[in-house]
């Protein structure tokens, strides 16, 4: 996917914003300098005033955006879509072929054509699981929600629990067992695997290694070291690259034991982050600490907490906060002791900061001091474990523990340092002591710390026996002799724990696609149990457990409710145990240049290269998609004289990486950010070749950051698809208030400010419609407030309405066709900026611009105020989207979606028509929902009940950001929050009428800190 400059191609007309040269920094330092600037701004060319900007406000799709792509391009889409798709696109020709309906000879009894049935199961990511309620049509999964009784959920999902149903029907999943790359049967597998393990017995497994991700499964665990028990000398380790190692290690530190931080973000008035992104997908238990969160964020509470966020890169977590401090990463440690002083912990540090700095420290000081008890600090898994134990001594001085931080058991069935366990794995390797290498699930020939040299000893050292369980044919797979094709966690049966101990149970969804094996069936073959399948070994934990005569009951009601009744973990009673945190950073490398490493936003680590959902998912901060690029505050770019898409050199350890500039506002000076995930070779389709392997640069000692990165420019462009300046709202002469905002004080001196510059409602030509007449008036209200822009409504909108991925070439063209986007907004100083989020989906106008313009009336309104689209009359003018203000049509200028996948059918939501090429699609608050609703209610004789239809966005979003509700029922949660004075209409003063409209943002900074 890789788009270098084409040299020898004629240079088309550079109208694409992506395509505009970008500005350099001293002409964008010049620029904002002698001009004032919009208050809000998406991007330093907006900001600077660029000439480009300006140029970009006068159409919204490039010039050429409806031409067919040059042959470069061409081929990267049709790679992408699957050549069985790419030969549709290519014809004119859309027209489906005909298939026989088979009726059911027995209909099941449960099973009604139409109507879905939901099951609870669970999502794992680094050891920790989403509680889940799936979709499922005639038995396919469909559509994934978050479970709303299970309390580490709530409702709420990420991202990557919403995209992981593409991960099941990806075509490019592994089907079969393989040995050096030939089909092979399960019974093949375990014929040619008895042997070895026999001999083994006979050594007690000395030559065993068994390589796992984190196991928060209680039932692995104990296969696991049933397994131990019969090869005593085997062992077991544990990686996986994005793992918690410093926390457990500062909990050592701290307690003398691994235990698991919880914090109850509800009961903080004052929260300080160190370097911690604990509201974006990743961070064990973000999408309950986002609930509790944005419940203490209502300016007409009274107790509206205050967030204090000090961080080495901008993060979602660091644009919610009232007070932002950038830092480098090896200087968060020296914060943290300072902090730690202040609050009356004696470190004997003595660093220096600048005067800037050291006010924001006496700030959070006395900020934390004044609330002992009702605060919290939470410090980042990539800070190292010191940081970790001074937070814990923190809480524990300021009396957080027991009220906003609580410590429990781990987790982690298996809680060693990850890091050190592979280490040991790869020097038994090179010394010979591996007979067996069984590698369940990861990609450690990938994403191992490049000083291990894990790929060259898995190749090179002659382990008899190299077997690999994986979703994917990918690195590792290649070096092992056997790869068992893996079950999909929706096609498995398993169970793990939730980040607060509670344990759910997985169940599949559908039987496994391609026969796949679980971790379960392949460790119970180790264990001597070769036939055992996933159910019985779950079940079979689970009676154990609970050997009652009600286990059935027992049974059935833990699958219905998705978790296990009395396993949530209890608090636990640990006392700090040292103040001796070690050394600060030395002043002498103050110079040097940092580099971090961060799991990706959007692909994590990697496992979810190939998933496009997530590929083409704008990442929060700079609308990034398909790439990694390393990120570079304004000032140092300006200082190295590099522009954003300039071909940098990194050069660390003596290895060198090529990879693109992304000039970040808000970046702390003198440092990087590279993000992991990217730069694969096996990946599938969508995730080979996309961005650049930043693992070949990440030691050991230092997986999160280091100093010393050297930087040289290596010549050339390399083209970069962000969306952050499409779908500009401004026009050519100026930027329009799309946000607003004001201080908690400012909000309280004068409630309504967000209402300014509205135009009256009875200002219009037409004679207006009586919805109010209607039973229902749909609408709905964003709260900016409580948005922490984790992205999940754009991917749940994406599953619930079948929208196609365009790839990376088409999001260069603004082609893109997501029907919600979170725009990021960023307000003052580049190098420290405030950002907001403002999810933005079709505001459902009352008086629609886009349907009077459109000639064959395929676009109108209906009734109850929905805006809809009637795909068969659309004829592709693209009038409205032209005419639409707010920039929400998306146009399927190519037959984007694949009509031919088996699998893929699979997948779509049968009450959501899949588009064609030539048709206009957008947002439609969900109408198949609205449809389903009003069915069910007629048919029992009521109304739709306030709460009981939410839109697919509205139901992933973990901050309950988005309401959604009848409006002519003035007890409605969406008429209440209407009726606020923070609501305010997006460009209101075009008159119209959006049904959509927002809830202002409201900060609560640190007076002494604002002055
Ligand atoms: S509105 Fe969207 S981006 Fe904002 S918090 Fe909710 S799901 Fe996340």
């Amino acid at each position: 996917m890789k788009m270098e400059e084409q040299p020898d191609k004629a240079p088309r007309e550079d109208v694409c914003p992506s395509k505009r040269k970008g500005l350099d920094p001293e002409t964008a330092r010049a620029r904002i300098a002698e001009t004032k600037g919009p208050e809000y701004w998406r991007s330093l060319e907006e900001l600077a005033g660029s000439t480009e900007f300006q140029d970009m406000m006068h159409r919204e799709f490039p010039k050429g955006a409806s031409e067919w792509l040059d042959s470069v391009s061409r081929r990267g889409f049709m790679k992408l879509m699957g050549a069985s798709l790419a030969m549709a696109g290519m014809t004119a020709c859309t027209k489906q072929p005909l298939e026989p309906i088979v009726p059911y000879v027995k209909q099941p009894e449960e099973l009604i054509p139409g109507r879905p049935m939901f099951y609870a199961t669970a999502f794992t990511l680094g050891g920790y699981a989403t509680p889940l309620l799936v979709e499922s049509h005639l038995y396919r999964p469909t559509k994934i929600e978050g479970n709303d009784q299970h309390p580490a959920s709530l409702g709420g999902t990420d991202i990557f629990a919403q995209a992981s149903i593409l991960g099941m029907y990806d075509p490019d999943r592994s089907q079969t067992i393989a040995y050096l790359g030939d089909v092979r049967t399960w019974g093949a597998f375990l014929g040619a695997l008895r042997g070895p393990l026999n001999a083994q017995k006979a050594v007690q497994g000395a030559g065993i290694r068994i390589l796992t991700r984190t196991v928060s499964s209680p039932t692995l665990a104990d296969q696991l070291r049933s397994v131990l028990k019969v090869y005593p000398q085997a062992k077991w380790h544990v990686y996986e690259p994005v793992n918690r190692d410093n926390v457990m290690e500062g909990a050592k530190l701290a307690f003398g034991q691994s235990v698991e931080t919880q914090y109850k973000l509800e009961n903080a008035d004052v929260i300080l982050s160190l370097d911690a992104d604990f509201l974006y997908a990743g961070f064990p238990g973000s999408i309950r600490y986002t609930r509790d969160f944005a419940k203490r964020r209502n300016p007409d509470s009274g107790n509206m907490s205050r967030l204090y966020v000090v961080e080495s890169t901008p993060s979602s977590t660091g644009a919610k906060a009232d007070c932002r401090l950038p830092l480098r990463a090896r200087d968060v440690g020296n914060f943290a002791h300072v902090v730690a002083a202040g609050c009356g912990i004696s470190s004997g540090a003595r660093p220096t900061f600048t005067e800037k700095e050291q006010d924001y420290l006496q700030a959070v000081v006395k900020d934390l001091n004044a609330h002992r008890g009702s605060s919290v600090v939470i410090a980042g898994d990539h800070q190292p474990p010191e940081v970790h134990a001074i937070a814990q001594a923190i809480n524990t001085t300021l009396g957080n523990v027991g009220k906003t931080v609580f410590y429990t058991d781990s987790v982690n069935a298996n809680p060693i340092n990850q890091t050190e366990s592979l280490k040991e794995l790869v020097a038994d390797m090179r010394a010979g002591k591996v007979d067996m290498l069984f590698i369940m699930g990861g990609n450690p020939a990938y994403d191992a710390p490049a000083d291990l040299g894990f790929s060259d000893a898995l190749k090179n050292t002659n382990i008899p026996t190299r077997v690999h369980l994986g979703l994917y044919q990918d690195e590792t797979a290649e070096l092992c002799q056997w790869h068992v094709n893996e079950a999909h966690y929706l096609e498995a049966w398993g169970d793990s724990r939730a980040y607060d101990g509670t344990v759910s149970i997985a169940q599949p969804l559908i039987a496994p696609l391609y026969s796949g094996r679980s971790p379960y069936e392949l460790v119970a073959m180790l264990a001597g149990q070769p036939e055992a399948s996933g159910h019985d070994l779950v079940q079979g934990y689970w009676k154990k457990q609970h050997s009652g005569a009600d286990f059935d009951t027992f049974w059935r009601k833990s699958l219905h409710d998705g978790w296990i009744e009395g396993t949530t973990f209890t608090a636990k009673d640990v006392s700090t145990k040292v103040a001796n945190w070690g050394p600060v950073s030395a002043a002498a490398d103050s110079k040097s240049i940092e580099i971090n490493f961060r799991r990706d936003p959007s692909v994590y680590d990697g496992q979810f290269s190939n998933n496009g959902w997530l590929q083409e998912l704008p990442k929060p901060m700079s609308k990034i998609t398909w790439d990694n690029p390393v990120l570079i505050g304004p000032a140092m770019a300006e200082r190295m004289g590099l522009k954003t898409e300039d071909l940098i050199n990194l050069e660390l350890n003596g290895k060198n990486v090529t990879a693109p500039v992304w000039i970040q506002a808000g970046h702390p000076d003198n440092s990087v950010t590279v993000f992991l995930g990217y730069g694969r070779k096996r990946a599938g389709r969508a995730g080979t070749g996309a961005g650049f392997d930043m693992y070949q640069l990440r030691y050991s000692a230092t997986p999160w950051f280091t100093a010393g990165v050297n930087i040289t420019k290596a010549g050339g462009t390399y083209k970069l698809a962000s969306t952050q300046g499409y779908q500009t709202m401004d026009t050519p002469e100026g930027a329009r208030p799309q946000v607003r905002s004001a201080n908690l004080e400012e909000y309280r001196k004068e409630p309504g400010f967000a209402k300014e510059d509205e135009t009256p409602a009875a200002l219009t030509l037409y004679k207006p419609y009586p919805y109010e007449k209607e039973p229902y008036a749909w609408g709905m209200a964003i709260d900016m407030n409580s948005c922490v822009g984790c992205n999940n409504c754009i991917v749940a909108c994406q599953s619930e309405n079948n929208i196609a991925v365009v790839g990376k070439e088409q999001v260069v063209l603004g082609r893109h066709m997501h029907w919600l986007r979170v725009d990021a907004y960023y307000q003052g100083d580049r190098d420290n900026p405030k950002a907001y989020f403002q999810p933005v989906p079709c505001m459902q106008c009352e008086n629609a611009p886009c349907e009077v313009v459109c000639p064959v009336g395929a676009t109108v309104h209906s009734s109850e105020g929905l805006n809809d689209m009637t795909y068969n009359r659309c004829v592709g003018t693209r009038y409205c989207s032209n005419n639409c203000p707010y920039k929400v049509r998306r146009f399927n200028f190519l037959l984007f979606q694949d009509w031919e996948t088996p699998q893929y059918k699979m997948m779509r939501n049968p009450d959501v028509t899949v588009r064609s090429r030539g048709v206009m699609e957008k947002c439609t608050y969900c109408v198949q929902r609205i449809t389903q609703h009003r069915i069910d209610s007629e048919r029992e004789d009521r109304k739709i009940q306030d709460g009981e239809l939410q839109t697919a966005c509205q139901q992933s979003c973990p901050a309950n950001a988005i309401t959604f509700g009848n409006i002519n029922d003035p007890n409605s949660q969406v008429s209440k929050l209407k009726a606020n004075a923070r609501n305010y209409s997006l460009l209101g003063d075009l008159n119209t009428r959006p049904r959509t409209t927002y809830l202002a943002e409201i900060r609560n900074p640190n007076p002494e800190l604002e002055s």
